[in-house]
């Protein structure tokens, strides 16, 4: 056995983070040539029968996990917001427009990310703690962001990708959950997305269109060396409308098509195994057990909801 090589009890007892982007399929990146941001709010919403769906299946195992769900999003379905918490899920916050980070000004940032946390907080009843940014899109030009997030209460983040990526990523960031430092010298809790390693490369396993479209006896091997060969926990994530096979059909190019729509009548399948094989828990309670996070979730919920600075009318997109 290696030093990196952690006892096989510890391996055995290894909890991982189970994490929800609730955004419908229009709100995607992959899709964003094609769909316009003034028709989100013509479009149907189907977030809703995926997200109870995929609460189903969740409750059929037990688990609880992390909702992180979109300001845009939280507005029209606020009684969906009410549903994941009384599921006994934490609502977390995936921002407000879903614009990538890198691509606003910190006071648009600020801004934007205030409208959803306060939203979410007026609805669920208690302090959002947790961040997740769009596509991932905290990278080394905007650390920045995690200061805004520190001022504004956030008391964890999950938007740093430590990979190679054309959109997001920061190659060689620390790979397990940890305390990132800001720009200002405060730090924050950060529980990153996850990677393994074949020969040498970097492949994220856990979760999106990785889980769909990569093999999943891949995928169980890396998620596999991560919790045993690695010894830490890893950060699984999934979007409502991967589990709709019935979504509309948008024209974009072979490579976004791909992405999108490759295996998605499959995904609950796998979901189930990947839930059968795996142990899982919110992101708040993973990094509580490891220390990173101090106070328990019940103290955090007696918090009362952050006040937001006031909003400039017409500097966020309309719906
Ligand atoms: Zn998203």
């Amino acid at each position: 056995m290696d030093s990196n090589t952690p006892p096989a009890c510890a391996a055995a007892r290894q909890v991982n983070a189970f994490t929800v982007d609730v955004e419908d399929y229009f709100h995607v990146a992959a899709l964003s040539s094609a769909i316009s941001r003034a028709s989100w709010g013509s479009r149907e919403l189907r977030v809703e029968r995926n997200t109870e769906r995929l609460m189903e299946i969740l409750a059929e195992r037990g688990v609880h996990a992390t909702f992180f769900v979109l300001g845009w999003l939280a507005e029209r379905a606020p009684a969906l917001v009410r549903r994941i918490t009384e599921a006994g899920h934490e609502v977390a916050c995936h921002g407000y427009s879903h614009q990538l980070v890198y691509k606003q000004t910190p006071g648009e940032f600020r801004e934007e990310t205030v409208r959803a946390k306060h939203f979410l907080e007026d609805t669920v009843g208690h302090a959002v703690l947790g961040y997740r940014a769009a596509s991932f899109s905290v990278t080394r030009q905007s650390l920045w962001a995690l200061d805004v997030l520190i001022d504004l209460g956030f008391r964890y983040d999950s938007s740093i990708f430590p990979i190679h990526h054309d959109l997001y990523g920061i190659p060689g960031a620390t790979p397990e959950p940890h305390r990132v430092s800001a720009p200002s010298g405060r730090t924050l809790a950060e529980f990153p997305m996850s990677a393994a390693n074949f020969f040498g490369l970097q492949v994220p396993v856990s979760g999106g269109g990785y889980f769909r479209i990569l093999p999943y006896w891949l995928t169980r091997a890396g998620l596999e060396q991560i919790n045993h060969r690695r010894g830490r926990p890893f950060a699984f994530y999934l979007h409502p409308w991967e589990l709709d096979p019935g979504q509309p059909r948008i024209k974009v190019g072979a490579f976004s098509r791909f992405r999108h729509y490759t295996n998605l009548s499959r995904c609950e399948a796998r979901l189930r195994r990947v839930l059968g094989e795996f142990a899982f828990t919110s992101m708040y309670e993973c990094l509580q057990q490891r220390g990173l996070l101090a106070a328990d979730r019940a103290t955090m919920r007696q918090l009362p909801p952050l006040a937001p600075p006031p909003l400039l009318p017409g500097r966020l997109p309309a719906g």
